[in-house]
């Protein structure tokens, strides 16, 4: 056991110091003649030769307490056997005077020196315990001082966050906001490398990546349909956290899912209503780049985002609701009127050319009649599937009327819009609509007009268009007329 060295040291210089002052009392006593000696002790100063051995006996407990009791015994000895020489002549009687309180003098020097040896071992474990208890208080105020870091560092960012709120309702454009989270959110991260974030496309019910920020030169290929980790938080509906991608066992991956150099993933599902519209990840180079805090911080941002996306999400479908039929998701007639004065406007200015087909179904109030009115709306909905999958992307179809449909040809010549309405035209009349267990088949007549050959306005374009319907119709439907 750890000796206390203050007291040690205490002891050590008392016990010596009595030493000293017991030698120099024997020495003193060796000065004094023999005769003078005994006189001194039995006449004269008899009192005083008491007064010696009292402060002979003291001085020996002061030594045994001091220098412990080897060194006790052997000094109580000596000292004894010195005095006995000393005073070899006196009575008996007087000897006895010396010896007695000698003797018990060396009792008490035992007894206290070993009291003293067990109290300094008591306070000895006493300091011990009180150092451990210090130590113990200085490790909790230590790690009290990390968790008021780290509090403070969280409180931080959640006080971004507020910041962010305000910046995310400054838009509803769904493109917007998507591009504002991702930046958002790999700007509150701080220490990622990447910040993806994805859509579920409801039908397919996959993931389309609809936005991403990165630093420079790290991690450039990006699957856009999600990898094995987004797949997992997708089917799972659960926040993902991966230290080292590759050692993962959860995941079979494979080089393209690593990216490069992709390590560490953080990434949560963007919620509402158990559905799951989207997902949020935050990519590093490095291993054990995130903590169960970034999740948290990462999953409270996905749950104030989805607010934000559906509300997004509502707007577009609120505006796709505005411009398109119901029935069948086509745009709709004041819709179509509109971008067709755009591309009288926007033609001038190019002097591009643009073609517009108006379709009208042939002998439809009859096909009505025998099948219903019922059965004639899924023949709208089918002849509007089939415009769709035939004409490309930037071609606008519109239901203008209940059976009349208009369609925009931007940048196409007369030759080129007659072969894909000839296409339209073949489709319909020969793929069969099943009604009551029959194959029945309808037809369509087509006028087509040609911005600017066969008009100067979109008002006379229109016109002529609706004449070549009639022409077509009067010259026996199932075909398409152009001026
Ligand atoms: P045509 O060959 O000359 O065009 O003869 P048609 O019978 O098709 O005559 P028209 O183009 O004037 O068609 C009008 C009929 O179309 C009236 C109505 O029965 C039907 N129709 C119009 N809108 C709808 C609709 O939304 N649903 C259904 N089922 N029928 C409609
Ligand atoms: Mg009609
Ligand atoms: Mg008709």
């Amino acid at each position: 056991m750890k000796r206390d060295l203050t007291s040690s040291k205490f002891k050590i210089i008392l016990g010596i110091s009595s030493l000293i002052i017991l030698m120099l009392a024997f020495l003193l006593l060796s000065f004094i003649p023999y005769c003078k000696r005994s006189t001194l002790i039995s006449v004269t100063c008899f009192d005083h030769a008491i007064f010696l051995t009292i402060l002979i006996n003291v001085l020996l407990v002061l030594i045994w307490i001091g220098l412990g009791k080897v060194v006790g015994i052997l000094v109580s000895v000596i000292s004894f056997s010195f005095i006995c020489l000393s005073f070899a002549k006196l009575q008996i009687e007087y000897k006895l005077y010396f010896a007695v309180p000698f003797f018990i003098t060396s009792l008490i020097g035992f007894l206290m020196s070993k009291k003293f040896f067990n109290l300094e071992q008591k306070f000895i474990i006493t300091k011990q315990k009180i150092e451990e208890d210090i130590n113990l208080l200085n490790n909790d105020i230590e790690e009290g001082e990390k968790d008021i870091l780290l509090l403070n560092s969280r409180l931080q960012r959640y006080r971004n966050l507020s910041g962010v709120i305000e910046r995310l309702s400054s838009t509803l454009e769904e493109d917007e906001l998507t591009a504002l989270i991702a930046d958002i959110v790999f700007k509150v991260s701080k220490k990622s490398d990447r910040c993806l974030m994805f859509k579920v496309d409801t039908e397919k019910q996959e993931l389309e990546l609809v936005s991403s920020v990165k630093k420079t030169g790290v991690l450039s290929s990006i699957n856009k349909k999600g990898d094995v980790f987004d797949r997992w938080v997708f089917w799972k509906k659960q926040p993902l956290l991966v230290s080292k991608a590759k050692n993962d066992f959860r995941f079979l991956v494979t080089d393209e899912d690593m990216h490069g150099t992709l390590s560490s993933i953080i990434s949560v599902p963007i919620m509402s209503k158990e559905k799951v519209l989207g997902m949020l990840r935050l990519d590093s180079c490095r291993d054990d780049n995130y903590t169960q805090e970034d999740l948290r911080l990462l999953d409270i941002m996905g749950e104030i985002f989805s607010v934000y996306f559906v509300n997004a999400m509502l707007y577009k479908r609120l505006e796709e609701l505005a411009i398109t039929d119901g029935l069948t998701g086509l745009f709709v007639n004041k819709y179509f009127k509109e971008r067709l004065l755009f591309e009288v406007k926007r033609s001038r200015k190019t002097n591009d050319l643009f073609s517009l087909a108006i379709m009208d179904i042939d002998n439809f109030k009859s096909y009505n009649d025998k099948y219903g009115h019922m059965a004639g709306d899924i023949v709208i909905k089918h002849i509007a599937k089939i415009l769709k999958e035939t004409v490309e992307g930037t071609d606008i179809v519109s239901r203008y009327g209940g059976e009349e449909f208009a369609i925009l040809f931007p940048g196409r010549k007369k030759e080129e819009t007659i072969k894909i309405l000839e296409a339209i035209r073949k489709k319909l009349s020969t793929s069969p609509i099943v009604l009551r267990r029959q194959d029945t088949h309808i037809t369509v007549s087509i006028g087509l007009a040609v911005f600017p050959e066969d008009a100067d306005g979109s008002d006379k374009l229109f016109r002529n268009a609706d004449r070549m319907l009639y022409k077509a119709k009067e010259t026996g439907k199932n075909k398409i007329c152009s001026l």
